[in-house]
């Protein structure tokens, strides 16, 4: 369930990905990437299944062989989620996902060669309505537009206009665009600019962010600064870490500035007056949250001094006691449990009062 933002949405073109549009003021959407060989198509349906549990809703495919694009039709019959092909510089793999019957392709024209194969490219994608995603990324940039701007901000949105206007010439629109950098203000500057310019929807992302934590905070800063200024239409948060915690990172992103109203786990940091493993209830609660819907408010107390408190500003709560627990529903005392069978109970009580589990 989405609530109504703070700040406004900056209106992008509308352009549909299989059955979920992305701009024109839809929900910010939640992307990944898989990160296993394509062509091993079990492990890719597993892991995709995984993250449809998790709350992804786009995903993205690797496509560096011709095995792995022949894939591609495999895992699309066997998925729930829109399905991106991650085509570098290859026309024919391009040209194959489409037939494959992917949802859209993450290619940049000016990287597959001639005039001619572009052509063909998007004159096939235009004929089954398949949009392209231009991913800039800092990495990558033209040896020309480095000489004149550096690794910067200006190089980055030069770089996508290039790739667009090859695109435009050929009357296609069905656009997206992303202008990844592993340095944060340039990331933000450059989307600033793009949203500025451009009025196709921006797929958000900081690239190689790293491992989890460090990741995670570097996505948050650059992607929550764009989307609390009212740009993005997709997140993908990247991060050297199983794909799951890609889509969880982003979910608290966008629930963090009420983009989204999921399942909020509130849990204190514990101190010496805890009675009770607080850190190891908060995260079962977490894990076993993420298999709710929201809007709903959890709270994880350490003991009695906070935990009353927070429990009334929470449609459930458990605070510890000696070896105890007390469940709160609605800011009220419901009952005693012991410390073993808290989270057991807490998740019996939230189903109970119709509490729904994601995808049942
Ligand atoms: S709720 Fe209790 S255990 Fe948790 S931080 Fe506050 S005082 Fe410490």
């Amino acid at each position: 369930m989405e609530k109504k933002a703070l700040f406004p949405r900056k209106k992008t073109r509308a352009v549909k990905v299989g059955n979920l549009i992305l701009g024109d003021g839809q929900p910010v959407r939640v992307q990944s990437m898989t990160k296993v060989p394509t062509r091993n198509v079990t492990a890719t349906i597993r892991q995709i299944k995984r993250l449809t549990d998790a709350g992804c809703e786009v995903v993205r495919v690797a496509c560096p062989t011709e095995a792995d694009v022949r894939a591609l039709g495999k895992i699309k019959a066997r998925i729930a989620l829109p399905l991106v092909a991650d085509i570098h510089f290859n026309y024919r793999f391009a040209l194959m996902a489409i037939d494959e019957g992917v949802d859209k392709l993450r290619l940049n024209p000016g990287n597959i060669g001639s005039e001619n194969r572009v052509a063909e490219v998007v004159e096939k994608a235009k004929r089954h309505h398949i949009p392209i995603r231009i991913g800039v990324n800092a990495g990558s940039l033209e040896k020309d537009l480095m000489e004149k701007y550096g690794r910067t901000a200006k190089a980055l949105v030069e770089s996508a206009r290039r790739h667009i206007a090859i695109l435009e010439k050929l009357d296609f629109r069905d656009i997206v665009i992303s202008l990844k950098a592993t340095d944060v203000p340039a990331m933000i500057q450059a989307y600033r600019l793009a949203s500025a310019q451009f009025d196709y929807p921006l797929h958000l992302g900081v690239t190689e962010a790293g491992t989890l934590v460090r990741g995670s905070v570097y996505n948050a800063i650059g992607i929550g600064t764009l989307l609390q200024e009212g740009i993005g239409d997709t997140v993908r948060v990247s991060l050297t870490a199983d794909p799951v915690e890609e889509v969880k990172t982003a979910k608290m992103i966008l629930e963090a500035l009420d983009l989204r109203s999921g399942v909020r786990v509130i849990s204190c940091p514990t101190c010496g007056r805890a009675e009770i493993d607080a850190a190891k209830l908060a995260q079962e609660v977490e894990a076993r949250a993420l298999k709710l819907e929201g809007p709903l408010t959890i709270a994880v107390m350490g003991c009695v001094v906070n935990g009353p408190g927070e429990a009334q500003g929470s449609d459930f709560a458990i605070t510890g006691g000696k070896k105890k627990g007390i469940l709160y529903v609605n800011g009220k005392q419901e009952r005693v449990v012991d410390e073993k069978k808290l989270v057991d109970e807490l998740f019996k009580e939230i189903l109970k009062r119709g509490g729904r589990r994601v995808n049942s």
